[in-house]
């Protein structure tokens, strides 16, 4: 379904969604085995939008029990390469066809700008299913250079079964960041969506399946954290658990493992990213809109949010000024409008916390310098305005902590040795931007700053085919993206032959 960016073509097609509810295992949508089920809400109307199988650790192994069977059978996993391509990029072209309907889903459930998901979150969706399934016959194993008499051969081999545990704040392209590159290496996957936004997962699944993936190689078992999350972690027969969500739970999929099997862990987590403004920046109005993105966007719902801006005390007081009028043109409003560039917050305790983090700023002394406030409390939604602090200092709370929502704290510095200690001065290290003319300064601080992507004189995460990941507490062992991605899906195998 295309989706013509435009209201009564949105409301049109909202009334001709179906759901799909079920969990997906072995090829087939089935009830949850307890039978129950839980709601799935709208946070931009508070109200419910369907009831959703409400999978548990009985669910988990009847799903990786299905992922097991389909693995062994070889269907997927010892496909020829070149038929594994070919009905994985059948199913990016199935995604294409329902961006419009995948978008909907996903603006629905968590409350994004419905231009966002249909311009950005979706295509890039689409774009990294195919790219992960366009390498699936171009990568090479190895031979290592040995003596005359032996052949050793180092191969990657699929892992086995993948748990995917994913976050709500993009729903299908953080699943597609993790069964991108574990279903092009040949792995088989069970997922479990965020409980908040489990639809556009479960309608993908269901897609696979028609664009001829064998059943049981791609499951989706919506459902809770605590239960169906850690069933996945703590499952003896899933080899690896690749995971996107925060830093405290990431931790626990490193207890799970070493309480169970061993398996492998990637974790993707939380990030408190700066944005670097030095002394001799280029065009303020150019970093004035890249911070204003940085921040805001997806409601500041996003792990690289650059929610630290660190500026130059120099052009301090002319940056912000040019960046608050921006950030007023930022439209809060329903996430069904074309128009709206700031959804709501994804639910009720999360809208409490950020406003918990705006009530910190201000007692810590920060000074607001626009917003701070919930609004639109009439719609039943849980919208806050875009926010920004001046006067910050890293100390304060509203500087240290993840906020996952549009608050910017603004700090300043007088020499580039404190603005990297700032930058650097967090437990995390995500991602990171930096302004500078001078391409030596650029360098300097690039390589200085701890971050897993650093972009220069823009706001940016890189594109498809760079690693994406995190230092420090913002992940562990992996990276979701490019070839890097592709190969921490697979285990490396030596056969070592002697030769007569
Ligand atoms: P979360 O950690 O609360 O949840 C993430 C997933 O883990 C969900 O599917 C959830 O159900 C599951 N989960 C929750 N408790 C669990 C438990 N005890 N055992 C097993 N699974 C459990 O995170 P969230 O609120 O959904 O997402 C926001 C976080 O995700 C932020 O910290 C953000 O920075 C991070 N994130 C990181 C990246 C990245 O690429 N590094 C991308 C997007 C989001």
């Amino acid at each position: 379904m295309t989706l013509k960016l435009e209201s009564k073509a949105i409301r049109n097609a909202v009334a001709k969604l179906k759901f799909r509810t079920q969990a997906f295992v072995g090829g087939r949508f089935v009830k949850a085995k307890s039978g129950r089920t839980f709601v799935t809400e709208n946070p931009a109307t508070g109200r419910p939008i369907a009831r959703v199988a409400e999978c548990d650790a009985a669910d988990v192994d009847a799903a990786v029990k299905a992922a097991r069977r389909a693995f062994e059978a070889g269907n997927w996993s010892r496909m020829k390469p070149a038929d594994r391509k070919k009905t994985l990029l059948a199913f990016a072209d199935l995604l294409e066809t329902h961006v419009g309907e995948l978008a909907l889903l996903d603006c629905l459930e968590a409350g994004k700008p419905i231009t966002d998901c249909a311009t950005l979150d979706l295509p890039d969706t689409v774009q990294c299913i195919r790219w992960h399934a366009e390498t699936i016959d171009k990568l090479y194993d190895r031979v290592s250079p040995t003596g005359p008499e032996n052949l050793a051969l180092i191969l990657r081999e699929p892992v086995g079964v993948v748990g995917c545990v994913v976050p709500w704040n993009f729903p299908a392209q953080m699943a597609a960041w993790k069964i991108g590159p574990a279903l092009a290496a040949g792995n088989s996957v069970v997922l479990k969506p965020a409980e908040q936004t489990s639809l556009s997962a479960l309608r993908m699944a269901e897609l696979a399946a028609a664009a001829g993936l064998p059943e049981g190689v791609f499951n989706v078992v919506p459902g809770f954290g605590p239960t169906a999350g850690q069933a996945i972690g703590r499952h003896p027969d899933v080899d690896m658990a690749a995971f996107t969500g925060s830093t405290e739970v990431g931790r626990l999929f490193l207890k799970y493992s070493a309480e169970s099997n061993l398996k492998r862990v990637i974790l993707e987590c939380g990030g408190k990213s700066p944005q670097v403004v030095l002394a001799d920046p280029p065009d303020l109005d150019l970093i004035a809109q890249n911070a204003v993105s940085s921040a805001f966007w997806n409601m500041g719902e996003n792990c690289s949010c650059g929610s630290r801006l660190i500026v130059h005390a120099s052009v301090k007081d002319d940056l912000l000024n040019r960046l608050v009028k921006l950030a007023r043109s930022w439209t809060v409003g329903d996430p069904l409008d074309p128009a709206t560039r700031v959804g709501s917050m994804i639910e009720r305790p999360h809208l409490e916390k950020v406003l918990g983090y705006i009530d910190a700023g201000r007692s810590d002394g920060a000074r607001l310098a626009l917003g701070g406030r919930r609004i639109l409390e009439k719609s039943g939604g849980y919208f806050v305005e875009v926010t920004v602090f001046d006067g910050v200092d890293s100390r304060m709370k509203i500087a240290r902590e993840e906020i996952f929502g549009p608050v910017l704290s603004v700090i300043s510095f007088k020499t580039e040795a404190e603005a990297v200690a700032i930058a650097n001065d967090t437990n995390y290290g995500l991602a990171a931007s930096l302004y500078t003319r001078d391409l030596n300064t650029a360098h300097r601080v690039a390589r200085a700053i701890r971050a897993g992507t650093v972009s220069v004189n823009c706001y940016s995460e890189g594109d498809i085919t760079t690693p994406f990941g995190g230092y420090k507490e913002s992940g562990f062992a992996g990276r979701d993206k490019s070839i890097f991605a592709h190969e921490q899906y697979t285990e490396l195998k030596t056969i070592w032959m002697q030769l007569a």
